[in-house]
């Protein structure tokens, strides 16, 4: 190596200061912010803010040359393409890259060259406090997608000679090795010269390609959506396909020293990109040269740029890297190594079958059908299925054993106590079959007994079988030769790396899928592997943000991921479950047997628009009108959203009175089609509700007797003289009412109940007026309350229109309108009324399905009794703790008003918000409600236990107390 190169590696970061970035990024990227410095090694980066848009400034060294930057260009639009996301790179305003002219090295003058990037807010991986198995993983994938996407790409700057080529690598290591401190020579040099002798001889057979070159937990960037972007492409080089991972997997084991985690690495790499025999031969060695050669550069890096804290904060990590691949022999290594990438441990090896006869895979997860209907909570439903499963007619071969997979989150061990989840993530693959039968060994090597525990091990591969009794004295067994006999009990397999201890057979549902050691054995049995759920728990985030973007709202900043409901309780993907206390659109509970059968029957019969003729459609209609508060209210129309009743309870209003002006109730939510929108008040949903009202509607304010206009005892009549002022006021500026809608229990205000007296005086006001009410019992309605199947009830009143939704099919797209006859003849005059799906078959059969329900399983009744155990526990609850300052609703409509004081009812909004959180860890699922977003809003399904409601307020007890010690910290 000549002088002049080496000195080409070793560079300082170019002096260009704030205000120079200001200028530039104003002038060439029409940007203007104050420019904030962020970490680099050898370029000079800031990050300037304006408003929503931001650009990273990133002043080249100068040694980066213009081919480098058309390179970086080239790479950057490659990566997208193979979806690996990276920031874009941005055109300047003229076309032409802002260059300056800054002191450099010896202070002689050097060009500098400032490009600007597509900011992302987003923090790296190695901020994690933790790397897990999952982030490994991740960064695994993203190296073999960016190798499949660079593959092909040619470019003379990819040819240029860089520190970090791993091909140069010893040659760094000899060049840098001064700078080490003294001890530390001696142990780099010769892992270095070993590792690097080991890469020789495969080098002609290992693939080359451009690569990121610099693919670590510190150069990926994780946005709000769970995205991870890939940044930093100044390493882009031409070098062995496999280095790529190398350098990632090198980053991983500096930050975890533990094998199974690389591991990971190379498995979310094997998924994107198949590695070869003699890539597999170089990994090891490659990750060993990568630690040697940031051990040294870090330090010579401090040496010609002292003042650099970045490089500075690293040195220790770069150490760290390098160590941990000591510790860890290559052997061993190479043997997991292969595993993860889908390879026997030793070239060329095949691995025999452990049993004789075909073995089944037993589905335990949270999607399998063998665990409908509530069969996951059997408590032998594990015996009872691998029973049955073996029991079935034999097809070719007899089935001699059953498996449940590794990594599996099992349903059949997820706890209905939410406030005692269980291990229910399987890190070991259970194996059951008939006492005695024979075990074949899957690969030679030495056997060792270890308890009631069989190890057989190779390379630094151990294999346990617990539960399997010996069957040869001999420590040494050939391949596929019989070593032992399963017992009584199933027998559970695991993989470790040798040195390790055994880890638990199931962990907790937010147990690390691989970690300390325990790493999947099915390869080694030739049994399917399960996807790790906390990663496609990642990817669904991102599809789903992708998919709607910021305009859908989803619950919870870090929300699981629920694919399965039984009763109140929903259940993630990692297997844990949930007390559901926020669905009252679930009314009879999730997955109810009945509904599912009625709507798969129906389904299987017909399901049409609502124009032919068909007994459903009078079956569900006269059902409702069962429900009917009076014989007046005699005619249902089948619609299928809330919105859409709603908007049709105000066509009908408009079009029974010959009138156009709708009086609605503040701080509601109605909806979000035109009308039913207009009448929608609740800032939090639309913040500029009140100044954006159209003219036919008028609004008068909320009946909330707690913290509203009027309280006390003259809170009713306070309201009611309100609405009559308003009627009176519109008829005399000729905008006479149709109608006045409002929730007769205030849902979305956080479940109060209006003064005693309001409703009933508020519709005799308006019929005064010659216009209609509308009850909109979307929420409130279908016996929720307990004391009455409709809201309008509690306070003895009867609207003219009643809209209802949610609860009507639970969570089956089905609302209705129930009317009187001669407001439904008004619409006829006006035009025939038709909504395709409302009123469809299977509609019908759902909507019948949980009048049936609710009915024969009590559950108005059950809402009543286990309401009032909750409201009592509740004020036995506010009495120890200040923060909550009233309990709203009835039933199981409730709303806990959290204030920060209890006289002048400050809303307390951020520990309403961590409330919800932390119950979140509880096994709660609790959300905020009302505009001021401070109360608790509790309307889970009717079907909600007692022992659930206590697992509820216990848990909550326990988030108060909490958040009061923690009070200052949120
Ligand atoms: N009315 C009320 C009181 C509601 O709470 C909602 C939904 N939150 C609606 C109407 C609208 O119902 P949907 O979402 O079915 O259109």
């Amino acid at each position: 190596m000549t002088e002049s190169s080496s000195r080409n590696w070793l560079l300082a970061r170019p002096a260009v200061d704030e205000d120079q970035a200001r200028d530039i990024a104003a002038r060439a990227f029409a940007i203007s912010g104050e420019p904030r410095e962020v970490g680099s090694q050898q370029d000079r980066n800031f990050v300037i803010r304006d408003g929503h848009r931001g650009i990273l400034l990133k002043f080249d060294n100068a040694s980066t040359s213009d081919a480098e930057r058309d390179l970086q260009t080239l790479v950057s639009e490659r990566l997208r393409a193979a979806n690996v996301p990276t920031p874009r790179i941005l055109d300047p305003a003229d076309c032409l890259l802002p260059r300056i002219d800054v002191p450099g090295q010896h202070d002689a003058p050097e060009t500098i060259t400032a490009r600007a990037f597509e900011w992302i807010d987003g923090a790296p991986l190695s901020d994690d406090a933790e790397l897990s198995g999952t982030v490994a993983e991740q960064l695994g994938r993203l190296a073999g997608r960016s190798v499949s996407g660079l593959s092909g790409l040619t470019h003379p700057a990819s040819e240029r000679a860089i520190q970090w080529e791993l091909g140069r690598a010893a040659e760094v290591v000899e060049q840098l090795l001064g700078s080490l401190p003294e001890e530390r020579r001696d142990p780099c040099r010769d892992a270095a010269r070993r590792a690097e002798t080991a890469v020789r001889r495969v080098a002609a057979q290992l693939p080359r390609q451009v690569i990121h070159g610099d693919l670590t937990s510190d150069n990926v960037l994780r946005d709000a959506t769970g995205e991870l972007w890939v940044v930093d492409l100044g390493d882009a080089t031409m070098s062995w396909r496999v280095a790529e991972l190398a350098i990632a997997a090198a980053d991983v084991l500096g930050r975890t020293e533990d094998l199974s985690m690389v591991a990971r690495v190379v498995r979310g790499y094997a998924q994107e990109t198949p590695l070869t025999d003699p890539e597999l031969v170089a990994l090891w060695p490659l990750i060993v040269l990568r630690g040697a050669v940031l051990a040294v550069s870090g330090w010579s890096q401090l040496e010609i740029d002292p003042g650099n804290a970045y490089a500075r904060a690293r040195i220790e990590h770069e150490w760290q890297v390098f160590e941990a691949g000591l510790g860890i022999d290559p052997a061993t290594a190479q043997a997991h190594l292969r595993i993860a990438a889908g390879l026997p441990h030793r070239e060329g090896l095949e691995y025999a079958p452990i049993l004789e006869g075909a073995i089944a895979e037993l589905d335990l997860g949270v999607e399998s059908p063998l665990l409908d209907r509530g069969a996951w909570l059997e408590p032998d439903i594990e015996t009872r299925l691998v029973r049955a499963l073996l029991d079935t007619e034999p097809t070719d071969r007899p089935r001699v054993a059953a498996i449940a997979p590794f990594g599996q989150a099992r349903l059949s061990r997820t706890s209905g106590d939410v406030s005692a989840p269980g291990a229910s993530r399987a890190r070991c693959v259970e194996l059951w079959a008939a006492a005695g039968t024979e075990l074949h060994a899957p690969f030679a090597g030495t056997l060792r007994h270890d308890g009631d525990a069989i190890e057989l091990s190779d390379r630094g591969v151990i294999l346990r079988f617990a539960g399997a009794a010996p069957s040869v004295a001999a420590a040494e067994v050939r391949t596929g030769e019989v070593f032992a006999t399963t017992g009584d009990t199933s027998v559970r397999i695991t993989r470790r790396v040798a040195g390790s201890r055994p880890d638990a057979n199931f962990v907790h549902f937010d147990g690390e899928y691989e970690s300390s050691g325990a790493l999947d054995p099915s390869l080694l049995l030739g049994v399917i592997a399960v996807p790790d759920p906390e990663i496609a728990l990642r990817d669904e985030r991102v599809r789903r943000e992708a998919a709607m973007g910021g305009a859908s709202e989803r619950y919870y900043a870090e929300p699981p991921r629920i694919e399965r409901g039984w009763g109140a309780l929903l259940i993630e993907t990692r297997g844990r479950a949930y007390l559901d206390m926020v669905n009252n659109v679930t009314a009879i509970g999730h997955s109810h047997p009945r509904l599912a059968d009625d709507v798969a029957r129906q389904l299987n019969l017909l399901n049409t628009n609502s124009r032919f003729l068909y007994g459903l459609y009078a079956d569900f209609t006269n059902r409702l009108l069962e429900h009917s508060p009076d014989p007046a209210l005699d005619v249902v129309i089948p619609v299928s959203s809330g919105s859409e009743a709603n908007d049709l309870a105000i066509h009908l209003a408009q079009v029974a009175t010959g009138r156009t002006t709708i009086v609605a109730a503040r701080e509601g939510y109605h909806g979000w089609t035109m009308a039913s929108d207009a009448v929608s008040t609740s800032a939090f949903d639309n913040p500029n509700a009140l100044g954006t009202r159209p003219d036919w509607v008028d609004i008068v304010s909320a009946p909330n007797a707690y913290r509203g206009r009027y309280r006390g005892a003259e809170a009713a009549s306070g309201y009611v003289s309100e609405l009559r002022e308003h009627l009176v006021a519109l008829q005399a500026s000729g905008r006479a009412a149709a109608a006045f809608i409002c929730e007769p229990v205030l849902g979305n205000a956080g479940g109060v109940v209006p003064p005693s007296g309001y409703l009933a005086g508020a519709y005799a006001e308006i019929r005064a007026a010659g216009g209609l009410a509308i009850a909109d019992e979307v929420q409130v309605g279908y016996g929720r309350l307990g004391r009455a199947f409709w809201g309008s009830q509690l306070d003895g009143a009867i609207p003219d229109i009643i809209t209802v939704a949610k609860a009507a099919g639970n969570a089956f797209p089905l609302g209705a309108v129930i009317t009187k006859r001669s407001i439904l003849d008004a619409l006829r005059e006006d035009g025939m009324f038709f909504s395709s799906a409302g009123g469809a078959p299977a509609s019908m059969a759902a909507g019948l399905a949980v009048l049936d329900v609710i009915r024969d399983e009590g559950l108005q009744r059950n809402a009543l009794m286990v309401g009032e155990h909750l409201i009592e526990r509740l004020s036995v609850l506010s009495k120890r703790h200040e923060l909550i300052g009233a309990v709203h609703g009835a039933g199981l409509y409730l709303g806990i008003e959290l204030v920060l004081d209890r006289t002048d009812l400050t809303p307390a909004v951020r520990e309403t918000r961590e409330v919800c959180e932390r119950l979140l860890g509880h096994g709660i699922i609790m959300q905020a409600t009302s505009e001021r977003q401070n109360v608790l809003k509790v309307k889970p399904p009717m079907t909600l236990t007692i022992e659930q409601a206590d697992a509820f307020v216990a848990a909550l007890d326990t988030v108060l107390n909490d958040i009061q010690i923690a009070n200052v910290a949120i």
